[in-house]
């Protein structure tokens, strides 16, 4: 009988332990009877413990100590690593290679650098609500957020040389824990700065899983596993968004950019197949996107070589969304002109004030006239998950494409961003290439050699880290989370509201999880948008010492503040941002 069965199936716990004398025995020999089942071992009193006990023994000792099925894999590690010889094997010239115990050595070894710094986060959240910097039990004040030095300062600090012998355990440690002393630790509650805010444990696992795989998620023969799970996440997610074909699904792709860049080549090669070899095949191409679409749209056509005057900004209305009737007449004009519109580009939650912008509309426009409609729901989408307010991408089952990251909003480890649609054969039609001698076609009909519907070759499987995050906290906890994070952005935009020295961009509530405001000192902003833009940025920095980060954006009274709230943000952080960001305010303006 082996450890691994005996830990999954033996559930009688307490009382089997306690015949061999107690808890003791489950904590000392636990890993020790796990290395060989078939003899009898002497226990602690004494006492020879039969083959049977022992084995019972060790098997319940692991399922009390997991609380939970996670017995077989445990007894499985350990038999590997400790009993069954392997770290003594030698290779037939009388070496070895070591390199399991080398990477418990270090997985040990690194483990006293970051689990503190994590819990140097957890510890600050406890104080976040006072808006000023983290004290330590002894009194000395510490900014957990960031050890912030100008570039020059850091260089000399950091001393990063790269030499000629190798540093060892030692040399590497000491960067590590440089890299760790001076980088942003996005743990810390006051990170609000960004789209991505921070990891989650079963983040930081995934990323060890991945890195230990170290396999490449191009063709099916090297990364079986992993092909299927990402098949089977990016349907589930597809399904989400409404796209239930047969065909529906997606691929992963190294962020939200490229995300978009691959669905402007799929558009074009699958609406003019004659592109997939002859270029632009003398079309003068137009695409759209609202006025506060992202960037990377722009990047995909000077990368498609229509150029970024190809792409005509649709202006927005009052909340920031696109107007549809704008659109209508704009690819009206673009026809008009001898022009070939073929995209749509509609932002489920813009970069900067988190519009939805009404993909039904959009949706009419691109079948008047025949133009793909992508959906960058990079930062927004995952708003799917949430019954309160997947109405904000009501219609996205109109689409042809959508990006999704789930490195932004559900604190999935950065990168990982998928690109679905409700057909994925039109992915492999318009992104296949005939590499005989890597793609080597299936019978039945379903791609399983995924870089085929992709702009690339070797790809991450990034993809399993949104998986195992899905596996540990399930629809329903995604669910919770972003209710919870929408929950903070309304919480403090109430906030807001009620500061008299805080003035909000729009008296909207948020339609995501960013708040954008001004501070008016004693309740007046200046009509001078020069004036604001300074205050804004000089507040911004006030705030780094205090241990919180926030970004900020032009706006037509000048710059305004933009915090991002995410899954993880806590009341009292925002209690303590807001009291930081009055007191920061009225020491520099009053
Ligand atoms: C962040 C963002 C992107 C880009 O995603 P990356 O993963 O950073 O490349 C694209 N579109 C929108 C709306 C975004 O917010």
């Amino acid at each position: 009988m082996s450890a691994a069965t005996n830990g999954s199936t033996g559930n009688g716990g307490p009382s089997v332990a306690s015949r061999n004398g107690g808890s003791s025995f489950i904590n000392g020999k636990g890993n020790a009877s796990a290395r060989g089942n078939n003899i009898a071992q002497t226990n602690d009193d004494g006492t020879i413990v039969t083959e049977q006990q022992m084995a019972s023994a060790n098997g319940n000792g692991h399922a009390a100590a997991n609380g939970n099925g996670h017995s077989a894999a445990n007894g499985h590690g350990t038999a590997n690593l400790n009993g069954n010889g392997n770290g003594n094997a030698h290779l037939s010239d009388g070496t070895k290679l070591g390199r399991a115990e080398e990477v418990d050595d270090l997985l040990t070894a690194v483990r006293e650098l970051v689990i503190p710094f994590i819990k140097a986060a957890d510890d600050a959240a406890t104080q976040k609500h006072t808006g000023q910097t983290y004290r330590t039990p002894s009194g000395e004040t510490h900014n957990v957020l960031v050890d912030y030095q100008k570039p020059a300062d850091l260089v000399s600090r950091l001393k990063m040389t790269l030499p000629e012998e190798g540093k060892g355990k030692e040399g590497l440690m000491d960067s590590i824990q440089k890299v760790l002393q001076y980088s942003v630790n996005t743990w810390d509650q006051g990170f609000m700065d960004k789209l991505f805010s921070t990891n989650t444990p079963v983040g930081v696992i995934s990323d060890l899983v991945l890195s230990v795989l170290n396999t490449n998620l191009h063709v099916y023969q090297v990364s079986p596993a992993l092909t299927v799970i990402e098949k089977t996440t990016a349907r589930a997610l597809a399904n989400m968004f409404g796209f239930t074909g047969p065909h529906a699904g997606g691929i992963n792709c190294q962020g939200g950019s490229a995300s978009n860049l691959t669905s402007m080549v799929v558009a074009r090669n699958t609406l003019y197949p004659e592109c997939r070899s002859s270029g632009n095949a003398g079309h003068d191409f137009v695409v759209f996107t609202s006025v506060h679409g992202h960037y990377s749209v722009e990047k995909s056509a000077m990368i498609c070589g229509m150029g970024s005057g190809s792409v005509w900004g649709v202006p927005v209305d009052e909340a920031g969304r696109m107007k549809p009737d704008a659109l209508r007449e704009m690819v009206r004009r673009a026809k008009a002109e001898g022009k070939t519109p073929f995209y749509v580009n509609a932002t489920a939650g813009t970069t900067v004030r988190g519009a939805y912008e009404p993909l039904e509309e959009i949706s009419a426009v691109c079948k008047e006239h025949n133009l793909w409609m992508h959906v960058d729901g990079s930062f927004g989408g995952p708003a799917i998950f949430s019954k309160r307010h997947k109405n904000k991408l009501r219609g996205s089952h109109l689409a042809d494409s959508l990006t999704v990251n789930p490195h932004k909003m559900m604190n999935v480890p950065s990168t990982c961003s998928f690109l679905l649609g409700p057909d994925m054969s039109i992915f492999n039609k318009a992104n296949t290439t005939a590499a005989g001698y890597l793609f080597h076609s299936h019978a039945d009909g379903e791609v399983w050699d995924l870089a085929d519907l992709t702009l690339q070759c070797g790809r991450r499987a990034d993809s399993l880290k949104l998986a195992l995050a899905w596996q540990y906290y399930g629809t329903a906890g995604f669910e919770r989370q972003i209710d919870h994070a929408f929950d903070m952005a309304e919480y403090l935009f109430g906030k807001i509201g009620a500061s008299p020295s805080l003035e909000l961009l729009s008296p909207e509530l948020p339609s995501c999880l960013q708040v954008c405001f001004y501070y008016a000192p004693g309740g007046t902003m200046s009509v001078d948008s020069a004036v604001n833009t300074k205050m804004t940025s000089t507040i911004v920095h006030g705030l780094i010492p205090r241990g919180f980060m926030v970004d900020y954006a032009p706006g037509e009274k000048g710059s305004f503040l933009r915090v991002v709230v995410n899954c993880q943000t806590q009341k009292g952080t925002l209690d303590g941002l807001v009291k930081a960001i009055e007191e920061v305010g009225k020491e520099l303006y009053g």
